[in-house]
């Protein structure tokens, strides 16, 4: 990607006319992500569906509904906030993004944040969290914001995740909580904190 690339309208060009990987041959439209250029929250699910290679709009199908609903939940509008993914084309038939695929989309989101400087990065899902903490199960850190490499993100569980297990809507919904406490500045522990403390058997 050219160098000089500073704004998010850039981005959106360079990644609606992106042939770096072989999504580009199977995609119908590249999704970008949308959003609030001065949001202090970005949130990174996975991968374009159906409805988003459609529309070239991430998050329209039913998993964005539900984020729409989580989002009001703590009285946040689409608007306010920046929602993208780790990779910005559909793969065929939703397979799971590929590890080459994630590497080859990586500079457009590293651009993205970059560019927004968010005080808090929402995670949705297993690629989007392992972008942060390579490896690691969404079910040990959902609804824990931690800071990594001096990033705040917060992991949660994929909204599409409680479509088909209902009993995780409760979860996420009280997860979505933590967003308005890191905001209004609570206290966050580093990874580097955490793992002495573990080490100390401390709690
Ligand atoms: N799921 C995602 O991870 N991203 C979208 O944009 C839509 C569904």
């Amino acid at each position: 990607m050219d160098t000089s690339i500073n704004d998010l309208n850039q981005v959106e060009r360079a990644v609606s006319v992106c042939v770096d990987c072989s999504l580009s041959e199977t995609r119908n439209r590249a999704v970008p992500g949308e959003g609030s250029a001065n949001t202090q929250i970005l949130f990174v699910g996975e991968a374009p569906g159906y409805n988003e290679d459609m529309q070239a709009r991430p998050f329209v199908g039913r998993a964005g509904t539900f984020l729409n609903e989580l989002l009001k939940s703590v009285q946040l509008e689409r608007e306010e906030v920046f929602i993208t993914n780790i990779v910005k084309c559909r793969p065929p038939n939703n397979r799971d993004p590929e590890s080459t695929e994630i590497a080859e989309c990586k500079k457009y989101l590293d651009k993205q944040i970059e560019i927004l400087e968010p005080k808090i990065i929402v995670t949705l899902g297993k690629h989007s969290l392992n972008k942060f903490l390579p490896g690691q199960k969404i079910g040990s850190h959902h609804g824990k914001p931690q800071v990594v490499d001096g990033q705040t993100i917060l992991p949660m569980y994929h909204p599409a995740a409680a479509l088909h297990n209902g009993s995780l809507r409760k979860v996420i919904l009280n997860d979505f909580r933590e967003i308005r406490k890191v905001l209004d500045g609570k206290r966050i522990e580093t990874i580097r904190e955490k793992d002495i403390r573990e080490q100390l058997n401390l709690f």
